[in-house]
């Protein structure tokens, strides 16, 4: 496995992160002690760098990690969608408290689109910039799925690492078109900004062009790591065998093909529209008092994580 510097900062990190939103209730419902397990593996195999989130609300599966490997060899990002000081130390707090560690290695801004929504949160991200100069914090920096974050980041201080939607198809982006994200990925980093992409394989869809996605992934500069998520052992491996070896021979195709994933709405759904409130990608329609899921879906799960009776599944 490779390992690269985080933009300017001196964390280093795995090329390969492993995205922990799939081990959640919405998603595998993986145990805790299923987690560490799973975390270790990836470990061993040389997966270093783990992405959770506040909203994700998994620390207790993350945490069952530190049974097998020291706290101090693994860099775990959170995000939170605080916009004040205060929400942004309680979602450091909860971050210290549930992993059980005195310091986070990285803390996001969690799906920021534009100049405005960052200054919008300038209060939490001055806080969590403080918290850094106290130690509390390695880095700092933001989450998008939007070119106009990335652009707006270069402008703020405090932004040391951008985790921008970005893969070869350029699906999911909606303000514009995959050369211009690339564009402005490509001058946050010559600013020092260390990025580390998701959604690679299009939330799933570009699972059938799996090698093609992940090729042109990882041999592409611009990203010092590239977040996937993983549920199971042999997804890690398939991974792995991708990153290392950009090519996917049979057995780890046949893999793929069976962690293909998809997204349900249970029968019993209320057509409450919480879901289709929270999905940025206008993927949800209210129909007949049912929530349906269009075309536009990306597989990111965060719908599945506001309905009230996990109605929505991402399996
Ligand atoms: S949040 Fe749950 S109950 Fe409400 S519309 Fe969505 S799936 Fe249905
Ligand atoms: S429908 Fe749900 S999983 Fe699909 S893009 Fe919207 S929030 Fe993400």
């Amino acid at each position: 496995m490779e390992y690269r510097k985080l933009g300017k900062s001196n964390i280093e990190v795995s090329r390969l992160c492993f995205g922990s939103l799939t081990m959640t209730k919405s998603q595998k419902n993986l145990s805790k002690e299923e987690s560490g397990k799973l975390l270790d593996f990836a470990f061993e195999n040389g997966i270093n760098f783990i992405d959770t989130a506040d909203l994700y609300d998994n620390y207790h599966q993350i945490r069952e990690v530190f049974n097998y490997q020291k706290r101090e060899d693994l860099i775990i990002t959170s995000k939170t969608y605080a916009y004040t000081k205060e929400g942004a130390r309680e979602a450091l707090n909860r971050y210290l408290k549930e992993l059980k560690t005195d310091y986070a290695d990285i803390f996001l801004l969690h799906e920021q689109e534009s100049e405005m929504t960052l200054k919008g949160h300038y209060e939490a991200l001055e806080e969590l910039w403080k918290l850094k100069e106290k130690g509390y914090i390695r880095s700092v920096g933001i989450s998008t799925h939007k070119i106009a974050a990335v652009r707006a980041a270069r402008a703020f201080k405090e932004i040391e690492i951008v985790h921008p939607m970005v893969n070869v198809k350029g699906l999911g982006i909606l303000d514009g078109t995959l050369n211009e994200m690339l564009k402005e990925i490509s001058l946050a980093r010559k600013k020092g900004i260390g990025i580390y992409a998701m959604k690679v394989l299009g939330g799933g869809h570009l699972i059938s062009q799996s090698e093609e996605a992940i090729k042109w992934a990882v041999d592409n500069d611009l990203f010092d790591s590239i977040a996937l998520g993983m549920q199971s052992k042999e997804e890690i491996l398939a991974n792995i065998s991708l990153f290392e070896n950009r090519q996917i021979n049979k057995e780890v195709k046949e893999k793929l093909r069976q962690t293909n994933r998809t997204i349900s709405v249970e029968e019993y759904c209320i057509g409450c529209g919480r879901c289709k409130d929270r999905c940025q990608g206008n993927a949800i329609d209210i129909v007949d008092g049912k929530a349906v899921i269009n075309k536009n879906c990306i597989l990111c799960g965060y719908c599945a994580s506001v309905c009230p009776d996990f109605y929505i599944k991402v399996h």
